[in-house]
């Protein structure tokens, strides 16, 4: 199974919001985005998306490494691992390698890091095409979940969105993308799919 970091494994928003409010400044969860989050305490226009991309590279060079797992994803990995090969699948800009090894290695998601960048699409297929196996594959963006389905459509697909806010403003579709927000749920659905089932 191919599983993605940021929202899925770790509490990214939550993380980066941390990182805003440091810098003096606020995130506001009326609309899915990052960037146009961004605000000013007290002002009513978010902040420059440029300011935001730059707190944004400086996040994945370090403090990336400080935020929490998301509940259930360690114990249900545990689980699926015996039945399975777990790869990580992320889209961590390359500065961000050593502080999001760290990360999963402290926090026991020990599995193979596989460093994408773009549409997860064409990268998933590639690494099914080498098992004979079944493979799932879980993310929080339905682009990169569509762009599964259309590169290896004998894939299965998952949605899992972390952040409780982000969770009903999230493109989503369920008809074609399973939605499961909770890892408990996740891991039985995910070990019911390796199975044919
Ligand atoms: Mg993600």
């Amino acid at each position: 199974m191919l599983v993605d970091v940021d929202e899925v494994l770790g509490m990214f928003m939550r993380g980066f919001e941390a990182w805003v409010g440091r810098h003096g400044l606020e995130m506001r969860f009326d609309r899915y985005a990052l960037f146009q989050n961004i605000f000013r305490p007290g002002e009513s226009e978010h902040v420059d998306v440029e300011v935001g991309r730059d707190l944004l590279n400086q996040f994945f060079a370090g403090p990336v490494e400080h935020m929490d797992p998301v509940p259930g994803a360690v114990a249900a990995l545990r689980e699926l691992s015996r039945q399975g090969t777990v790869v990580i699948l992320t889209n961590a800009p390359a500065h961000s390698r050593e502080p999001r090894s760290r990360w999963l290695t402290k926090h026991g998601f020990d599995y193979p890091q596989v460093v994408n960048s773009g549409l997860k699409g064409p990268c998933v297929a590639a690494l099914a095409a080498r098992t004979l196996g079944r493979t799932a594959f879980i993310d929080d963006l339905l682009t990169n979940l569509d762009s599964v389905a259309t590169a290896a459509p004998y894939v299965a697909r998952f949605q899992l969105v972390a952040d409780e806010r982000m969770r009903a403003m999230a493109p989503a579709a369920p008809e074609r993308h399973a939605r499961i927000d909770d890892w408990d749920e996740m891991g039985k659905a995910i070990a019911a799919a390796l199975q044919g089932e």
